[in-house]
């Protein structure tokens, strides 16, 4: 879509056929990616059926703090959107911009010329192959990215699965708010979802979750009951609107850029969940990539060297939320330095605002947190 509509001929392929959904993703969307979903004038179909919030209560090991992240260029809205709307609105987008979309075909490989990207390879189910060329190939193919994987991008910072969710959605809930609880090894949280739904979830480490594979609905009932009272008690007066879900991941960071090639999203780099920043990084890093794309291939700046800018960019930004999402998925116990930052910063809205913003790729975790 942006680089559509900055003049360039893009083909966009998805091996998916759309409108399609991710049920292994929870979906908040912070200010920072709903201001780009605004800047990018396609906020209103997605606030006319997921509503927008903006307060979060967050119960840190019973220290609780109320408040909201902060805006981001005056926008302070954050959304809950099911994927199969948020994707079809962006698909939707980048064809009226002029895009080429494929729905239903898959990537299997890199076309290269020297060494260097130049074009993909899609596969048919029945072993046909056809070569696309391009100056350019960005790969927001996901945390398995064929893309990263042929480039040969080299991942760094490996985490191993941590954490686990399990999820569903109930209608009759009155929840117009983010709740967040952290205790020790567990955890839950909820929030609006599409369609006057709520996403209630639960947090288990993964060995729990690896042993409660087979009564998922127990297991999550069991977690939000005891860290969650509260939230739990509001469940047998509403309806559950369908199966539940279940999602974890390991996390890295991928080389983002390389000849002829760029990473965005999950491809380039994968966190634990437990922050809620993939949606709202992948769309800052496309912004960032579509930018560097552009000065390359408009001639502004030789293509490699404006990847490399995007791609150490990218490392400066996202660092330090990367390391610090990897502390928050362990659900460790706080250090007495912390548990004391907690409880002083309770009734300190703009001190917690700015703890709110490490979450919400506002403040940089370092520039926010005290050392452990
Ligand atoms: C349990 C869980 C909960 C989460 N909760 C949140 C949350 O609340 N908020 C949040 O912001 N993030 C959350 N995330 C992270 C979020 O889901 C990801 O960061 C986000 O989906 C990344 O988007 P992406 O477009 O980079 O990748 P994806 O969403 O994985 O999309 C990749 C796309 O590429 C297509 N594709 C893949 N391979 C090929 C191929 N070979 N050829 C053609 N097409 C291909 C796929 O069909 C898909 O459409 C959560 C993740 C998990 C695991």
């Amino acid at each position: 879509m942006l680089l559509a509509r900055k003049g360039h001929r893009v083909l966009l392929l998805d091996r998916d056929r759309f409108p399609s959904d991710m049920g292994q993703s929870t979906h908040l969307i912070h200010p920072l990616g709903v201001a780009h979903l605004r800047t990018w004038g396609v906020l209103s179909q997605i606030a006319a059926r997921a509503v927008p919030f903006t307060d979060w209560r967050v119960d840190l090991h019973g220290t609780v703090l109320e408040g909201a992240p902060p805006a981001v260029d005056g926008h302070d809205t954050s959304h809950g959107p099911r994927r199969r709307l948020l994707d079809g609105v962006l698909a939707e987008a980048a064809v009226a911009a002029g895009a080429e979309f494929r729905d239903g075909v898959r990537v299997v490989d890199l076309a290269l010329d020297d060494g260097r990207v130049a074009g993909v390879v899609t596969g048919g189910a029945d072993g046909s192959r056809q070569v696309e060329r391009a100056r350019l190939v960005i790969g927001a193919d996901g945390p398995g990215s064929v893309v990263a994987r042929a480039a040969g991008a080299r991942e760094s910072l490996v985490e191993p699965v941590v954490q686990s969710n399990i999820w569903s959605y109930w209608e009759g809930i009155a929840l117009d708010h983010v709740r967040l609880y952290i205790r020790e090894r567990k955890g839950a949280f909820a929030f609006p979802s599409s369609d006057g739904t709520v996403l209630v979830a639960a947090n288990l480490m993964h060995d729990e979750f690896v042993r409660a594979r087979h009564d998922r609905e127990a297991a999550f009932h069991a977690r939000v009951a005891d860290v969650a009272p509260d939230l739990h008690a509001m469940l047998p007066e509403a309806r559950q609107t369908e199966e539940f879900h279940a999602g974890c991941t390991r996390a890295f960071v991928r080389e983002a850029a390389g000849p002829g090639w760029a990473l965005v999203g999950d491809a380039g780099m994968k966190k634990d969940p437990v922050t809620a920043q993939g949606i709202s990084t992948a769309f800052r890093c496309a912004e960032m990539a579509a930018e560097a794309a552009d000065e390359g291939l408009g001639g502004g700046r030789p293509l490699d060297e404006a990847l490399a800018a995007y791609a150490a960019a990218r490392d400066e930004w996202l660092l330090p939320y990367y390391r610090f999402t990897a502390q928050l998925a362990r659900f460790a116990r706080p250090t007495e330095r912390l548990a004391t930052y907690y409880r002083a910063i309770r009734d300190d809205p703009a001190e917690t605002a700015r703890l709110f913003g490490a979450v919400a790729l506002t403040h940089s975790p370092e520039d926010v947190l005290p050392a452990a």
